[in-house]
């Protein structure tokens, strides 16, 4: 029997139907065409909402937008990896099989991240704050988003290519990647493990 816990509900499944229902609509493993997907369908969004977001508008003003959605996506991707990939049921499973097999192609499918990229960060962001604001800063967050995807995909599946930082970003996750994973969840930028306490250089 497997549980899973929605606040103070609590649904039970028999394993084979739990395993059935996971296997065929939740498991991130996937095809190396969905896998890539995002690299498809994010640069895209990101020249437009720049193309509209920037028109007839201070470029100072717009630029600093983009930037700091950029940098507040490098919070988020600390955030979500720390409490929702590693503390809520479901997601937490998803993101464990990515732990144990890390040389499997498992990401976070397009449409279940436009899903969640628009209806938690771009719809309020619009709804708040306007097109211009919504569109410029979704940019730069969009930017972070993608460049998070293909870092992490890098550190698993290519080596350093002879960067230094490169090489930096591979031990920071690989230190994640062991143990009771406790420490370094920041993948594109320590920033924020240095912040919160949760940096480690080395394996212990
Ligand atoms: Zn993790
Ligand atoms: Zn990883």
């Amino acid at each position: 029997m497997t549980t899973i816990e929605f606040g103070e509900k609590t649904l039970r499944l028999s394993s084979r139907l739990w395993q059935w229902l996971y296997d065929k609509f939740l498991s991130p493993h996937m095809s190396p065409v969905l896998f890539f997907l995002d690299f498809a369908v994010y640069p895209p969004i990101i020249v437009a909402f720049l193309f509209f977001g920037l028109k007839n508008q201070p470029i100072l003003s717009s630029v600093a937008l983009v930037a700091s959605g950029y940098i507040i996506w490098t919070l988020a991707e600390y955030l979500v990896h720390r409490f929702v990939l590693h503390h809520i049921p479901l997601f937490s499973k998803m993101h464990f099989e990515h732990h144990e097999e890390s040389l499997e192609l498992i990401g976070t499918p397009t449409l279940m991240s436009l899903f969640f990229l628009t209806v938690v960060v771009l719809m309020p962001l619009y709804y708040f704050a306007g097109i211009h604001i919504a569109l410029c800063s979704m940019a730069g967050f969009l930017t972070g988003y993608i460049s998070y995807v293909w870092v992490h995909f890098a550190v698993h599946h290519k080596g350093s290519g002879g960067f230094k930082f490169m090489r930096k970003l591979k031990r920071q996750h690989a230190v994640h990647h062991h143990g009771t994973s406790e420490y370094n969840f920041g993948v594109t930028t320590d920033i924020w493990d240095k912040i919160f306490g949760t940096k480690r250089e080395k394996i212990n």
